[in-house]
């Protein structure tokens, strides 16, 4: 791969998802949104060849970065240099801590996320919501109907409850496929997600709740009383107002707050085990 004047190679790695972002209305369409004021903790995913980065560094003066492909690693440092301070971390975003990083404060998480690594990394940050402020990411536009959709809706799925259980999802708008070099073959939007303050939240045990919501979905077809059979009974169901003989993609997310709660013998505000 031989590296043009800037130092980029002109080859986007597909096992990578990396679609680049080129087009400058789309671009500050997203700086806009995100809006960094100097102070911000401002983490990027995958920074790619700097489409956001610089723009945001342009805003705010500094900001951190984190980057699989080290191929990318120089070139990016050399070229943020005209821009502001870019703190550079060689890592896979999966086995990054931000709760460790952000310490006492909180972090604003901005991407244009590789889409094959999509849900993973939505469900590391909810991992790590508390450390959050805020997170504004590109992601392919169904993926984002996904995440806002509610019961009834044929997407609704547990990416939804478990995604709008922690965070208020906000979708923004869309970027067309000619945005990016090379094109994706799928539509993108970009979406916020701003996680809930831990007090408001109401999961008494957040290993139970995932549990829960994986097991009814894991057999959407399914009433709750067969897709939940040794996980929740149906006298506990009852209980708690959801009909067994109900189906998952019917209920809300305050149905599956009180679900898991009720069949953990907990209450609202015991505390909070690690980990989704
Ligand atoms: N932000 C750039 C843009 O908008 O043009 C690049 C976006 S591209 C869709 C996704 C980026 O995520 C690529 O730079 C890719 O190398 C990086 N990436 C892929 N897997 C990653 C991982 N596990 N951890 C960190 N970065 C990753």
């Amino acid at each position: 791969m031989r590296p043009d004047a800037s130092g980029f190679s002109q080859v986007a790695k597909k096992h990578l998802g990396q679609n680049f972002l080129h087009d400058r209305a789309a671009i500050q369409k997203i700086v806009l949104a995100i809006d960094p004021q100097p102070g911000d903790r401002l983490v990027e995913i995958g920074p790619g060849q700097g489409a956001l980065t610089f723009p945001l560094l342009d805003r705010i003066g500094a900001l951190t970065a984190i980057e699989f492909d080290r191929d990318l690693l120089a070139p990016l440092a050399g070229a943020a240099v005209a821009h502001g301070a870019l703190t550079l971390i060689p890592a896979d975003i999966l086995s990054v801590d931000f709760t460790a990083m952000a310490g006492d404060g909180q972090l604003r998480l901005v991407g244009n996320l590789p889409y094959n690594l999509s849900s993973p990394i939505l469900f590391h940050a909810l991992d790590h919501a508390a450390a959050v402020r805020d997170m504004h990411f590109m992601l392919q536009k169904e993926v984002v109907e996904r995440m806002a959709s509610g019961p009834g809706n044929k997407v609704y799925g547990r990416l939804s409850v478990m995604l709008q259980a922690y965070c208020t999802v906000v979708p923004l708008f869309t970027v067309a496929p000619g945005s990016f070099r090379p094109a994706p073959k799928v539509d993108s939007a970009v979406v916020r997600l701003i996680p809930r303050a831990p007090a408001d939240i109401g999961i008494g045990n957040r290993r139970r709740f995932a549990d829960v919501v994986r097991a009814a979905f894991g057999q959407r077809r399914k009433t709750l009383r067969n897709a939940l059979d040794g996980v929740v009974d149906s006298a506990t169901m009852l209980a708690v107002d959801v009909r067994p003989d109900a189906r998952a993609e019917q209920l809300s997310v305050a149905d599956f707050i009180r679900l898991a709660n009720a069949g953990n013998g907990l209450v609202a505000n015991a505390p909070v085990a690690e980990g989704l």
